[in-house]
């Protein structure tokens, strides 16, 4: 029987991954951030784009919904790998 995958993939991530403190998405596609050069390239790490928003730098404030469903199912999926299960 093959196997199929239910569960979102983290690495390949389309959609918002990270809300800035100011409320408005960080890091991934349709982010309101724009992104920071420096050392690296931070997608979204940036000044915010959304209109009137203040927001000079993104500052990290938790995972979207269904990024965070995405890691946690990713998560069990690994520790189940790591018991052999
Ligand atoms: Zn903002
Ligand atoms: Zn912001």
């Amino acid at each position: 029987m093959k196997r199929r995958s239910v569960m979102p993939n983290v690495k390949d991530w389309k959609g918002p991954k990270s809300v800035c403190s100011c409320g408005h998405y960080g890091d991934g596609t349709n982010s309101h951030h724009e992104d920071r050069y420096g050392l690296a390239i931070c997608g979204g790490h940036g000044k915010c784009t959304y209109p009137g928003c203040t927001c000079e730098m993104f500052t990290w404030e938790r995972w979207t919904d269904p990024f965070k469903d995405a890691l946690d199912a990713e998560r069990v999926a690994k520790a189940r790998k790591a018991v052999g299960r």
